[in-house]
C-alpha cells in the first residue's frame, strides 16, 4: 500500500519542484499571507497548472485557452485514485465526490462559483462528462448518460448569450442533480432552473447579444425551415438582434452551432412536432420585435406592421385582430361592459416587449421540462445523488439593473452558504473530535442577505409593497421608500451619502449596494415593473396564462429551497478565479484576482483549516505509514493505534503544542511538523 501524505509528494527534490510549479496545496504554504498566496497562484498558472487545493477546496484559475488535460486518458488516471496523489484537477473532486458518495452512500453537491467568466460552466460541464465517461456503464443506461450531456447545448442556445464579460454567459441559474444507483450507474438526472434574465429578449446592452439561439436559427436554420417561418437569412433585419450591435461574434460559429443544438434535440428525443413548435416560437419572437408602431393625430398608437402581424398570429396560431387591439388597447371593463383605452406609443412598445419576454420565458421553462422528462429516472431502487450548481457569477456593469441585483442577491446566498457549511463542518469535526480550537475571523455577509431578504424590512419588501401599493408607486417612490427605512444600513449608500461615504457620486435615482464581493450602484429604473413582471391584462386573455407572481419574492424563496437541498447534502467547493478582464490566454492579472481571492473569503478558508490544524488522520492509517521510524511501533505494534500514535510522536520529538490526540485521529497543526516526519520517513526508506 502506497500512502500518500496530502501535498507534495515527491520530498526530495522537492525544493526545486516547488519553485517551478510552486505547491500544490495551499495549507502546505510555509505563510499564509495573501501575497505568498497570490505567488503560488502566479507561478503554477505560467506553468499551466490552473488547479490548486485548499484541503479538498479546489480553486481554479481560466486559462482562457484549451489546455490537453480533459480527455478521457487524464479521466482513467484520476479515476478511483487518492485525492492528493496526482495533481490538482477537477477530475479528482468530481472522482472523489462520487467515490466518498458510494462508500457513504450520501448525497453530495459541488458548488462552483466566481464572478461572470470565471469558468463556472466549464467546470461544471468536465464534472458532467467525468461521471458520463467514467462511471460503469450498461447500454441501457447510455441514453441517459447522452441526454444529460446533450442538455447542455440545448439549455446554453436557449439560456446563454455574448455578454461584455463573457461570450458564452449563462443567463439563468441551473442546479442539476445527477442521480446513481448503488452500482454507482449514472441513471437520471434533473435540473431546476433559476430566474431566466428574459430582459434580454427584447433589450441588449452594447457589445452583448440576445440568447444564442435566435442567430443560430437565422444563420444556420435550413431554407426551407427560413421560408416556412418567414424569416430572412439576415441578422440586421432583426430589432431584437441588433441593439448590443454585435451580431456577429469571431468566437461563436453560429452556423455549427444550431447543427449540434438540433442534434441534441434529437437525442434528448424531442419529437419533430414539438421542435417545429419551438422554432416557430422562437421566429415568431423575432416578427414582434418588428412591430413598429406609429401614432396618430390624438397621440395613439397604430400598429403598422401587417406582414409581421400575420406571421405572428399564423406561427402562434392567435388572432391577428384580437392580438392588434390587444397591443394598442387597454380594455377596461366597466360596470360588465368593455371599455376600450388607446394607448400611446411607449405603451404599445411596452405591451409588445412584455409579450415577447413572456412567451420566451415559458417556452424556456418548458424545455427544462422536456429535458427532465427524457432524464428521468423510472426505476425505482434506491438512489444517492450528486448536485451541480452552476449559477450566474457576481455582476458588475456599468449600468446594473434589477437583474443584476437578483443575481448579485443569489451570490451573497451562496456565499452565505459556504460560509455557514464550511465553518461548521469544521467546528463539528473539532467537536466530534473534542478539540477545541479558536474560530478565525471573517467577514460574515448576513448583514447584506438580511438587508436585502429580511421579512418587512428588507429591500425586497419594500420593492413588493411599493409594486401592491394602488396608486402613485413609481421607481422613484420606491427608492425614497429605500432611502427612508435603509438610510444608515453600513452596506447601504443613497445619493445623499454617497459623497460623504464614498466620495463617488450618485446619480438621483441610484443607490449602491456595498455587496461581499464589491460595491455596486443600482438604477432603479425598471425595478417595479420587472419585479410585476406583468402582462397588461388583455395581453394575457389574448394567448398567454402567466402566472402573475412578484418576481424578487419568489426568487427569493426558490433559493431558500435550494439552500435547503443542498444543506441536506455533503458539500465539495470549486472555486473560479477569473485570470483578466479581456480574456487573454494566460493572462494572470495580479490585481484582479487578489480582489477575488479576498471576497470568496479563499484566504479565510486556508486560515481555518491551519489554524484549525492543517492535518487530521486517523490513528490506524498514521500509523501505519510511520511505525518505520519509533522502534516501539515497528514492525507491529500490539495496543491501540492511539497509544502506538502517541508513543511514535513523543518519539519523534512532537510539542505538546504541535498536535492534538481526538478521539479517532490525530490533529497536527503545522505543515511543517508533518514534513519533517514525512521527510524522516523517505530517509529511512
Ligand atoms: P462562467 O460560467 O463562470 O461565467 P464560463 O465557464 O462560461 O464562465 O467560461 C468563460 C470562458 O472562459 C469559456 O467560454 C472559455 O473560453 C474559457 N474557459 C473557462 N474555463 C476554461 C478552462 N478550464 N479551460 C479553457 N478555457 C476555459
Ligand atoms: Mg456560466
Amino acid at each position: 500500500m502506497y500512502l500518500v501524505v496530502q501535498g507534495q509528494l515527491d520530498m526530495e527534490g522537492a525544493l526545486t519542484a516547488r519553485d517551478r510549479v510552486g505547491i500544490q496545496d495551499f495549507v502546505l504554504l510555509d505563510e499564509t499571507t495573501e501575497t505568498a498566496f497570490l505567488s503560488n497562484l502566479k507561478k503554477r498558472f505560467s506553468e499551466d497548472l490552473i488547479y490548486t487545493y485548499i484541503g479538498t477546496l479546489l480553486v481554479s484559475v481560466n486559462p482562457y485557452k484549451e489546455l490537453d488535460i480533459y480527455n478521457k486518458k487524464q479521466m482513467d488516471l484520476y479515476m478511483g485514485v487518492n485525492f492528493f496523489e496526482l495533481p490538482p484537477h477537477i477530475y479528482a473532486l468530481a472522482d472523489n465526490a462520487y467515490h466518498t458518495m458510494l462508500t457513504e452512500f450520501n448525497n453530495h453537491f459541488i458548488l462552483i462559483s466566481g464572478e461572470s467568466g470565471a469558468g463556472k460552466t466549464e467546470a461544471s460541464k468536465k464534472i458532467l462528462q467525468y461521471y458520463a465517461v467514467s462511471c460503469p456503464s450498461t447500454t441501457l443506461l447510455d441514453t441517459v448518460r447522452d441526454k444529460m450531456l446533450m442538455s447542455n447545448p440545448v439549455l446554453e442556445a436557449f439560456g446563454n448569450a455574448k455578454t461584455l464579460k463573457n461570450d458564452n454567459s449563462s443567463r439563468f441559474g441551473k442546479y442539476m442533480d445527477i442521480q446513481f444507483d448503488s452500482q454507482g450507474d449514472a441513471v437520471g438526472g434533473h435540473i431546476l432552473n433559476y430566474l431566466l434574465e428574459k430582459s434580454r429578449v427584447v433589450h441588449q446592452n452594447h457589445g452583448e447579444r440576445n440568447f444564442h439561439i435566435f442567430y443560430q436559427l437565422v444563420q444556420g436554420g435550413e431554407e426551407d425551415l427560413l421560408h416556412q417561418l418567414g424569416l430572412e437569412r439576415d441578422c440586421q433585419h432583426y430589432n431584437y438582434l441588433t441593439q448590443g450591435e454585435c451580431a456577429i461574434v469571431s468566437s461563436i460559429n453560429d452556423k455549427n452551432d444550431w447543427k449540434t443544438v438540433k442534434n441534441a434535440l434529437n437525442v434528448i428525443n424531442i419529437d419533430e412536432t414539438d421542435i417545429n413548435h419551438l422554432f416557430e416560437i422562437i421566429a415568431s419572437v423575432l416578427h414582434l420585435g418588428n412591430f413598429h408602431f406609429e401614432s396618430n393625430s390624438k397621440g395613439q398608437a397604430i400598429l403598422n406592421s401587417n406582414a409581421e402581424l400575420r406571421w405572428f398570429s399564423s406561427l402562434l396560431g392567435v388572432n391577428a385582430e384580437t392580438l392588434r387591439k390587444g397591443l394598442t388597447f387597454r380594455w377596461i371593463e366597466v360596470k360588465k361592459d368593455e371599455v376600450l383605452s388607446p394607448f400611446t406609443t411607449d405603451h404599445a412598445i411596452y405591451a409588445r416587449d412584455a409579450l415577447a419576454k413572456a412567451v420566451y420565458g415559458r417556452t424556456f421553462t418548458w424545455l427544462v421540462n422536456k429535458i427532465n422528462e427524457s432524464m428521468e429516472n423510472t426505476n425505482s431502487t434506491r438512489k444517492t445523488v450528486i448536485g451541480l450548481l452552476d449559477i450566474y457569477g457576481f455582476e458588475v456593469f456599468n449600468l446594473n439593473s434589477f437583474e443584476q441585483f437578483c443575481i448579485n442577491y443569489c451570490n451573497e446566498k451562496l456565499q452565505q452558504l459556504f460560509i455557514q457549511l464550511t465553518l461548521k463542518s469544521e467546528q463539528e469535526e473539532y467537536e466530534a473530535e473534542n478539540i477545541e480550537w479558536e474560530p478565525v475571523q471573517f467577514f460574515n455577509n448576513k448583514i447584506i442577505c438580511d438587508l436585502v431578504e429580511e421579512r418587512h424590512r428588507g429591500i425586497i419588501s419594500i420593492l413588493d409593497e411599493e409594486c401592491l401599493r394602488p396608486g402613485d408607486a413609481t421607481d422613484l417612490t420606491f427608492l425614497e421608500r429605500l432611502e427612508e427605512k435603509m438610510g444608515s444600513h453600513p452596506h447601504f449608500v443613497t445619493h445623499r451619502l454617497a459623497d460623504k461615504m464614498t466620495r463617488k457620486t450618485l446619480e438621483r435615482g441610484d443607490f449602491r449596494l456595498l455587496h461581499y464581493a464589491g460595491e455596486v450602484t443600482y438604477c432603479v429604473v425598471g425595478f417595479l415593473d420587472k419585479n410585476n413582471d406583468l402582462l397588461y391584462r388583455n395581453i394575457k386573455d389574448v394567448s398567454l396564462h402567466v402566472s402573475y407572481g412578484i418576481v424578487a419574492t419568489q426568487f427569493k424563496s426558490s433559493l431558500l429551497k435550494l439552500t435547503e437541498i443542498l444543506m441536506a447534502k455533503e458539500a465539495w467547493y470549486v472555486r473560479c478565479l477569473k485570470s483578466n478582464e479581456s480574456k487573454q490566454p494566460g493572462k494572470f492579472d495580479e490585481a484582479l484576482i487578489r480582489h477575488q481571492v479576498k471576497y470568496l473569503g479563499l484566504m479565510e478558508h486556508l486560515r481555518v483549516r491551519r489554524a484549525g490544524f492543517a492535518y487530521r488522520r486517523r490513528y490506524d492509517v498514521f500509523l501505519q505509514r510511520y511505525k518505520p521510524l519509533c522502534p516501539a511501533t515497528w514492525p507491529h505494534w500490539r495496543g491501540e493505534p492511539a497509544d502506538g500514535v502517541e508513543v511514535l510522536v513523543q518519539h519523534l520529538g512532537y510539542l505538546p503544542h504541535e498536535y492534538k490526540m481526538g478521539r479517532t485521529k490525530i490533529f497536527i497543526r503545522h505543515a511543517r511538523t508533518l514534513f519533517a516526519t514525512e521527510d524522516a520517513f523517505e530517509r529511512c526508506k
